[in-house]
C-alpha cells in the first residue's frame, strides 16, 4: 500500500483478494469478528469490530471513525484543540492484514492494528502509527533499523471492583505468588504464545499482585503492535479468571508503579529478518562497554532528548507519582551499566552473547503512553543523535539519588520533569519533535496533555490514582 499518497485502485483489490483468503482461514477457526485497534494521544486503545463477512471490505476501503478521538482524554471527555477533534469529518481505519491474529483469550474474535486514512485515500496527518512508520523509513534512508521491545509490568484484583485488592499474596518476585495463582499466570503465558509471540520471560514483580511479561525484540512499529496485543490478552485471561488487571502507572497512591520500560538497538541495515541481518551497533565498538559510535550517538539522543520524550511515554498525570527516584522508574536523566535508577540502562548480555543481546533499556516510561508515539519520539530523537554525534557523559554506577547535588551536577545529571507540565513544555520547545512530527501533530499532543493536566488539578494522589486506574 503506499502510505503516505493516494490508495491506488489497485491496492485495495490487492488487499480485498487477501483480506479473502484470510476471512475464509478464519471462518475455518471459528472466527467470526475482527476487532482493529488505534490508539489515541491519551494511550488509550480504541476499537471498532467488524463481522467476518465485511474484513474484505474493510480491508480495501477501511472502517469509517471519527477524528474526534485525536482529542479525547483519558476520561473520554475531549479538548478542544486548534488542528484536530471536533465533530465533523471522517476517517478510515485502515487495517493491517499482515498483522491479523485470532485471539486466544477471546474466542470467536481475531484482532488487527490500523492506520487511519482520510477518505480521499492519504494518509491522516495525525495518525500515530504512520508517524512511528515514517520514523523507521527515515532511519533506513540513513541506513539503520530498530530493534524494540517493550515490558509489561500490570496488577492483577480480585473481582470486578473499582477499588484495587491484590489478587495474591506472596512475596515480591516470590515462587509463592506463582504457585498461588499457577493457572492464571500458565493461561497467560500459553495466551501469548499460541499468538505467536515470543515470550522471553514472566515473573511476579515487587508490588502486591504485580507481574511482569518480557516478550522477544522486534522492528519498532511491530513491537508497538504487539505491545496492544499483549496487554489485551492479559486483561482477557484475568477477565476469564475472575480477575481484573490494571496497567495503570500507579496502582495504589504510596505503593510500586507499573512500567512501562522500552529496550532499544540500533543496527546498521535491516534487522527484521529472523536472524537479524547487519550488525547491532550496541556492541563491538570501541566505545565504552563495546557501544559503537553510531551506537552512542543515537543513545546520546536518547538522553538528550529525554526531558521532552517524557511528554510522550509518561503522559498521564499519574505517571508522575510513579516517576519518583529509588523506585527503579528510571527519574534520572543519566545512564550506566545495567543501573537500574538510570532513566537508561544499558545492558550488554553476557559475554559471548554480546552482538545479539547488548540494548538500551529506556525505563522512566510507563503503559499511559501511546507506543506508537513513543516509537516515533524514540527514533527521532536517536536520529537527531546521529545526525550530531552526540557523546554521552559519564555512566552512573550508583543510584544518582544517593549523590549530592554537587555530585550530581560533576557528572552531568539532569533531574527529569517532575510534573506532566515540564515534559510538554520540554516538549513543545524541542524543535526535533516538530521537524519530525509536525507542528499541528505537536499542537494537538501538548493540548491534550494540558486538558489533562486542567482535568486533575487540585486532585489529590489518592483521587489521581483512583480516577486513572481501570483507564489504560
Ligand atoms: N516497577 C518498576 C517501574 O515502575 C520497574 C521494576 C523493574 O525494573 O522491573 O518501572
Ligand atoms: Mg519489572
Amino acid at each position: 500500500m503506499s502510505r503516505w499518497g493516494i490508495v491506488e485502485q489497485a491496492e485495495r483489490d490487492e488487499r480485498a483478494a487477501k483480506a479473502r483468503g484470510i476471512a475464509a482461514d478464519l471462518a475455518e477457526r471459528g472466527v467470526s469478528g475482527v476487532a482493529v485497534t488505534w490508539v489515541d494521544n491519551s494511550g488509550i486503545t480504541r476499537v471498532k469490530a467488524v463481522p467476518l463477512q465485511k474484513l474484505e471490505r474493510a480491508a480495501a476501503w477501511g472502517i469509517g471513525v471519527s477524528p474526534c478521538f485525536d482529542t479525547f482524554l483519558l476520561d473520554d471527555s475531549a479538548a478542544v484543540a486548534k488542528y484536530a477533534g471536533g465533530a465533523v469529518g471522517d476517517l478510515r481505519l485502515m487495517l493491517d492484514l499482515d498483522r491479523l491474529t485470532p485471539l486466544v483469550a477471546q474466542p470467536g474474535w481475531a484482532w488487527a492494528p490500523a492506520d487511519r486514512f482520510r477518505q480521499d485515500g492519504t494518509v491522516h496527518p495525525i495518525d500515530q502509527r504512520s508517524l512511528a512508520k515514517r520514523e523507521v523509513e527515515r532511519l533506513a534512508a540513513l541506513g539503520y533499523s530498530v530493534r524494540a521491545a517493550f515490558e509489561v509490568e500490570w496488577c492483577v484484583s480480585v473481582g470486578l471492583g473499582d477499588e484495587f485488592v491484590p489478587a495474591c499474596a506472596g512475596p515480591a518476585y516470590g515462587f509463592a505468588r506463582l504457585t498461588e495463582q499457577s493457572d492464571y499466570v500458565r493461561d497467560v503465558m500459553n495466551a501469548l504464545i499460541g499468538q505467536g509471540l515470543t515470550v522471553d520471560q514472566i515473573h511476579p514483580e515487587y508490588a502486591a499482585g504485580q507481574y511482569e511479561v518480557s516478550v522477544g525484540a522486534q522492528d519498532p512499529v511491530g513491537a508497538a503492535d504487539t505491545l496492544i496485543l499483549v496487554r489485551e490478552t492479559i486483561r482477557a485471561i484475568s477477565a476469564r479468571a475472575g480477575l481484573r488487571a490494571t496497567f495503570s502507572p500507579k496502582v495504589l497512591a504510596g505503593g510500586v508503579g507499573n512500567g512501562g520500560h522500552v529496550h532499544l538497538s540500533l543496527w546498521s541495515g535491516d534487522s527484521t529478518e529472523t536472524p537479524a541481518a547487519g550488525q547491532n551497533l550496541m556492541s563491538g565498538g570501541s566505545g565504552r562497554y563495546g557501544l559503537t559510535e553510531p551506537g552512542e550517538a543515537f543513545a546520546g539522543g536518547l538522553l538528550a532528548h529525554l526531558p521532552a520524550l517524557l511528554a510522550l511515554g509518561t503522559p498521564a498525570v499519574a505517571s508522575y507519582l510513579r516517576l519518583i527516584p529509588s523506585h527503579w522508574a528510571g527519574a534520572y536523566a543519566c545512564w550506566g551499566l545495567e543501573n537500574r535508577e538510570a532513566a537508561l540502562r544499558f545492558v550488554t548480555g553476557s559475554t559471548g552473547d554480546n552482538a545479539n543481546a547488548a540494548n538500551l533499556e529506556i525505563k522512566s516510561f510507563d503503559a499511559a503512553a501511546n507506543p506508537y508515539l513513543l516509537i516515533a519520539g524514540l527514533l527521532a530523537a536517536g536520529r537527531a543523535g546521529l545526525a550530531s554525534g552526540t557523546r554521552l557523559p559519564e555512566p552512573i554506577e550508583v543510584d544518582p539519588a544517593t549523590l549530592s547535588a554537587e555530585e550530581a551536577s560533576r557528572h552531568d545529571i539532569r533531574p527529569l520533569p517532575s510534573e506532566l507540565a515540564g515534559a510538554v513544555a520540554a516538549f513543545e520547545k524541542d524543535e526535533v519533535f516538530t521537524e519530525a512530527f509536525g507542528p499541528e501533530f505537536v499542537d494537538t499532543i501538548a493540548t491534550v496533555r494540558r486538558a489533562e493536566i486542567k482535568l486533575f488539578e487540585g486532585a489529590s494522589p489518592e483521587d489521581i490514582v483512583a480516577r486513572t486506574r481501570w483507564r489504560h
